[in-house]
């Protein structure tokens, strides 16, 4: 039971560009050091984990390559419905770094820092996703309710949907203008907890709300352009993906 006593608080959700944090070890595993407080967003929800760094106060640091929410809880609130809330978080360590290990132990203080380019470009490219997704809504409704999955990586966002009908070139070209007219207004995002539980979070741009936990960016512009494509999964089943070339990171935003 001692496993589900324990919790990471997630200043990630306290603000969003805070880079660097003390912490203290509360669990170190074979290949992994869990934190009582970290920045590290943890793979969720489609969105990959951040990476980064946790150093003693003796200066032994070790790189983090993944980071992951465990024995977390389910709770039933409006809008969730498949949310889970508190949990651990642990870093996992780099195989390279993992021989240091052995020099960390439970109830030491440590630094957290992520890797500040990786989250810009994560957090661009969950809020493109929402983007796309905003717009496949209004071309092709019937997709969205049968959404299959998402996958929001540093380069490129994408989304699988069942469908009876592919998604016509038209369609296509009609998702694409409707994402970049949405990156031209520079329209604000907003994003707030819901009020029963602060790992419950909404997503909010032009009056659209949407349940996500994610990392975002502020408002709309500096997605710039965004290209979509779509891919064939086989018979009943439709990918559809956006990059963005003209993307402007803004890293400055990040503090410690
Ligand atoms: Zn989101």
């Amino acid at each position: 039971m001692d496993k589900f006593k324990r919790t990471t608080r997630k200043l990630y959700y306290d603000d969003a560009y805070l880079c660097k944090c003390p912490a203290r070890i509360t669990k170190i595993g074979s290949d992994y050091i869990e934190l009582d407080a970290t920045v590290a967003y943890p793979e969720g929800g489609g969105q990959e984990s951040d990476h980064g760094f946790i150093v003693s106060i003796d200066g032994i640091g070790v790189r983090f390559i993944h980071a992951r929410k465990v024995y977390t809880t389910k709770i039933n609130i409006h809008d969730f419905p498949d949310i889970r809330v508190d949990g651990v978080i642990e870093h996992v360590v780099h195989e390279e770094d993992r021989e240091l290990l052995g020099q960390f132990h439970a109830g030491m203080e440590v630094v957290v820092q992520i890797d500040v380019r990786r989250r810009a470009c994560l957090s661009l490219s969950h809020t493109a996703s929402h983007l796309i997704y905003m717009a496949i809504s209004k071309v092709r409704p019937d997709a969205v309710a049968r959404t299959l999955g998402c996958h929001i990586g540093t380069g490129t966002a994408r989304f699988d949907f069942a469908v009876e009908d592919r998604v016509s070139p038209e369609q296509l070209a009609e998702i694409e203008r409707l994402a970049n007219a949405l990156v031209r207004r520079n329209s604000t995002i907003r994003v707030y907890p819901h009020p029963e539980h602060a790992d419950a979070r909404y997503w909010e741009c032009e009056g659209e709300v949407i349940p996500c936990g994610g990392t975002h960016i502020d408002s709309t512009a500096l997605v710039g352009r965004l290209i979509v494509r779509r891919k064939s999964m086989g018979k009943g089943k439709e990918r559809i993906a956006c990059e963005f070339s003209d993307a402007v990171l803004k890293t400055e935003a990040y503090h410690s």
